[in-house]
C-alpha cells in the first residue's frame, strides 16, 4: 500500500515543528518526516507510534543490523545475509501496520557495529536524502555512547543538516528518539540517559495505539529477545542538546566498551574528527 498524505489544513502550515511532529492528526497529517535508525527496528521500538501518526514518512536504516555469523546464527540463521534480509522484511511488515510502504524503507548498507568507518559517505547520504525528500522533520538517536552505531548516525545527521545549510539549503528541524540498549547488551531501553539538559516529550500510547505497537513489535521476530522487556506504554522524544562529537558524550567508560565487538572510544572520536575535517573543510563541504 502507498502511502497517501492527506491534504494539509492551510493553518497547519503554520505551527511549529513540535506541533506538527506531536500535535493532532489533523495538524501531522501532512507533515514529512524522515526517521533515521542505526539498525533495522531501532524505529519501531523507538518510535513506532509516532510513525503511525504521520501520513508522510521515510525510514532510513543505516546499517543492516547483522552484526556477524554468531549473531546470526544466534537469531537461527545459517547465514548472515538471511539474517539481514530478514531482518529488513520484519521491519517492513510492522511499518505496514503503520501504512508506511515498502519503497519508503530505505537502506544505506553501512557494516554493522562499524558505521564509523564511513561518516563522511553516510552524511553525505543522508543530506541528499533529506534534501530530495524535502523533509521538514528528521528523527534519529541521540548521542550517547550506548551503541557506536547509534552514535555515527547521530553524528552523521548533524553533519547532515550543517552540510545542507552550508550549501545553501534549509535543513529539517531534528528531533531524537530515546532508545539505547540495556546493561545486558540485548533488550533496548526507550529512556534518555540522564544527565543531558532539554525537555522531553512523552508520547503515552492509548488502548489503540499500544494494541498497534504491540503487533509492530510482534512483527520483529528475529528481535523478540531483545525488546521482550520494552515499555508498550509511551515513547520519548526530545530536541537534542549542544554535542561535541570531536569528544565523548560521557566522562567515564562508555556503554559500549563494555563489549569485545565495540570499537573503542577513543578509535570511533578519531574516525568522528578525521569524518568533520574531511567535510567541513573548504574543498569538503559541498553536496
Ligand atoms: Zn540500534
Amino acid at each position: 500500500m502507498t502511502t497517501q498524505p492527506l491534504k494539509q489544513p492551510r493553518w497547519a502550515k503554520k505551527l511549529s515543528a513540535h506541533a506538527r511532529l506531536f500535535g493532532s492528526v489533523d495538524a501531522n497529517s501532512d507533515t514529512n518526516c524522515t526517521v533515521i535508525a542505526a539498525h533495522p527496528g531501532d524505529e519501531i521500538v523507538g518510535a513506532g507510534c509516532l510513525i503511525s501518526k504521520l501520513a508522510n514518512v521515510s525510514v532510513v536504516h543505516v546499517t543492516d543490523g547483522a552484526r556477524d555469523l554468531e549473531v546470526a546464527k544466534a537469531a537461527g540463521f545459517e547465514d548472515v545475509a538471511s539474517y539481514a534480509k530478514a531482518r529488513k522484511q520484519e521491519c517492513v511488515d510492522a511499518l505496514t501496520l503503520a501504512n508506511v510502504s515498502e519503497d519508503r524503507v530505505i537502506e544505506f548498507a553501512a557494516r554493522d557495529t562499524l558505521a564509523c568507518d564511513c561518516l563522511s559517505e553516510l552524511t553525505k547520504q543522508i543530506a541528499h536524502h533529506l534534501q530530495e525528500s524535502r523533509a521538514e522533520i528528521v528523527l534519529t538517536h541521540p548521542y550517547e555512547g550506548g551503541h557506536p552505531d547509534h552514535d555515527a548516525t547521530a553524528l552523521a545527521t548533524h553533519a547532515a543538516l550543517k552540510l545542507m545549510k552550508l550549501n545553501g539549503f534549509k535543513p529539517p528541524t531534528l528531533f531524537e528518539m530515546a532508545l539505547h540498549p540495556g546493561n545486558d547488551d540485548i533488550s533496548k531501553v526507550t529512556e534518555f540517559l540522564p544527565g543531558a539538559e532539554g525537555e522531553t516529550t512523552t508520547l503515552v500510547l492509548d488502548q489503540h495505539a499500544t494494541e498497534l505497537k504491540r503487533r509492530m513489535l510482534e512483527c520483529l521476530k528475529s528481535q523478540q529477545q531483545s525488546i521482550k522487556s520494552s515499555p508498550l506504554g509511551y515513547e520519548r522524544f526530545r530536541l537534542p542538546p549542544e554535542y561535541d562529537f570531536s569528544a565523548p558524550p560521557q566522562e567515564g567508560k562508555l556503554h559500549y566498551e563494555n563489549f569485545d565487538w565495540a570499537p573503542r572510544s577513543e578509535e570511533w572520536l578519531a574516525r568522528a574528527r578525521n569524518a568533520m575535517n574531511d567535510l567541513f573543510s573548504a574543498r569538503g563541504a559541498r553536496l
